[in-house]
This record gives structure tokens, C-alpha cells and sequence, in this order.
């Protein structure tokens, strides 16, 4: 269903980590640690030339990549998850090895600037936005896409529409120290941007749980290769009613 040209993350195939991996060496930077917002496969993808740093996500986050890794046939089952057109070009060896932050982890265990966590239930179990906090910037994870409408667990959540209403208020209660907002897909915004996002992600949700009409401009996106997202909104509206929202 998803196309990695629709793919905005910093690199899926080996090539793509790899290129990713000389161009923070050439800037003379070491990779320290990695985090994995939540455990989606083009979350928790690592390449062996960003080196042999810790790689952490949230507690729950990191037990459901053990359990996956841990399954006979993992990594056969996994690639059948993958867009076809990229999976042999996506490397699997690291693929969701995790550190698991113990629950109210407040902060990223590292010597570098403070990068506080907003765990919350919205999308995947697991889910973690990233506070860099003196630079106001907040990693987003699969939030807060300018692309993609919000998507619900709708398959492992007991109430995902009330699950992703909190969440939007959990990343609001942050909106005063942001002024930067990075979605995993999509494009960089302000601070009003943010705002906005919240707003929008609101009203998409709140009709969905209301079987209102959908007024959503990234439903019918005219941008080439982004068509499907009506097909993940008609799917999750689909499930929404089949299970009574
Ligand atoms: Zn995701």
C-alpha cells in the first residue's frame, strides 16, 4: 500500500542509509545514539555504517520489536511488511534492535543537549515524540504530517480515536516550548504550522468519530504519489465503523 517514493524518512534502502551515514561523518560528527519513535518498520531500520550506538525507543516500543525479532521466520514475515518495489534493498540484520527506556523516561540517556520524551498512545504502541529543548525542535514521529492524514491504530487499539485525541493534547501541552515541528512524513514547520497541524489532526479525528464529512485536503492530495492516502483514510474509516469507532 505504500510506496517508497512517498517516503520522506532519511533512507529505507541500504544505498540510502549508507549515504545517510557518510554525510554526518563529512559534517565531522559522530553518531552517538538512535531512537526509534515507534515500532513501524521504516522506524527502526539502522545501517552498520552509523556504527554500533545505542539505538532506543520506549519501553513498550522496544517489546514489541523483540517479540517481532523473536518470532521463527522473522525476518521472511518482516520483508512481507515491506513495499515489494524495495525489499531486497532493505537491510534487515539491525532491524529493530532496541534499547527499551524504562517507562517516565523523562530524558534521552546521553551527554548531548537535553531531548525530552512525549510518550503517548496515538498510531503504534509505543509512540514517542522528541523534545530537543534548547533548540525548540520536536521530532514528531508519525504525528503531525502535513501528507498523511492521522492514522489510527485502528487494529491494536481499544479506543484509538480517544487514544489519538489525547495524543494531540499531550504534543500540545508542548506547543509553548517548540517552534519547530518534524513529522516523520512529510514537510518541516513553525510554530504556527504546528498549531495549525494540531487543529487539522483534530477535526479529521473528531469526524471520524463522528462519521462527519471529511474536509481534509490531504485526502484527495493533488501531489503525485501521495493518491493513497485517501486509500489509508477509506481503510480506516471502513474499520471505525466495522468495530462501532
Ligand atoms: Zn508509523
Amino acid at each position: 500500500m505504500r510506496r517508497a517514493s512517498s517516503w520522506s524518512t532519511p533512507g529505507l534502502t541500504s544505498d540510502e542509509m549508507a549515504c545517510l551515514a557518510r554525510d554526518v561523518r563529512a559534517l565531522g560528527l559522530p553518531v552517538v545514539a538512535g531512537f526509534a519513535t515507534h515500532p513501524d518498520w521504516d522506524h527502526v531500520l539502522w545501517h552498520a555504517d552509523l556504527g554500533a550506538a545505542p539505538r532506543y525507543g520506549t519501553a513498550a516500543c522496544a517489546a514489541v520489536m523483540l517479540e517481532v525479532r523473536s518470532a521463527p521466520g522473522w525476518q521472511s514475515r518482516a520483508a512481507e511488511g515491506l513495499p515489494p518495489e524495495i525489499s531486497d534493498e532493505v537491510p534487515m540484520d539491525l532491524f529493530g534492535l532496541l534499547t527499551g527506556l524504562p517507562a517516565a523516561t523523562a530524558h534521552i540517556p546521553w551527554d548531548g543537549p537535553a531531548v525530552g520524551l512525549v510518550e503517548h498512545p496515538a498510531h503504534a504502541r509505543g509512540h514517542a515524540a522528541l523534545v530537543v529543548e534548547d533548540a525548540r525542535v520536536l521530532v514528531a514521529g508519525d504525528m503531525l504530517s502535513d501528507l498523511f492524514v492521522p492514522m489510527l491504530d485502528v487494529e491494536g487499539a481499544t479506543d484509538p480515536i480517544g487514544d489519538y485525541l489525547a495524543s494531540l493534547d499531550l504534543l500540545d501541552a508542548v506547543a509553548d516550548d517548540v517552534d519547530t515541528v518534524i513529522p516523520g512524513h512529510g514537510s518541516v514547520g513553525g510554530a504556527d504550522e504546528f498549531r495549525t497541524r494540531l487543529d487539522r489532526d483534530r477535526a479529521y479525528v473528531r469526524a471520524l468519530r463522528d462519521g462527519g464529512e471529511i474536509d481534509d485536503p490531504r485526502v484527495d492530495s493533488p501531489r503525485p504519489g501521495w493518491e493513497w492516502v485517501a486509500d489509508i483514510h477509506a481503510h480506516q474509516a471502513r474499520a471505525l465503523t466495522d468495530r462501532g469507532r
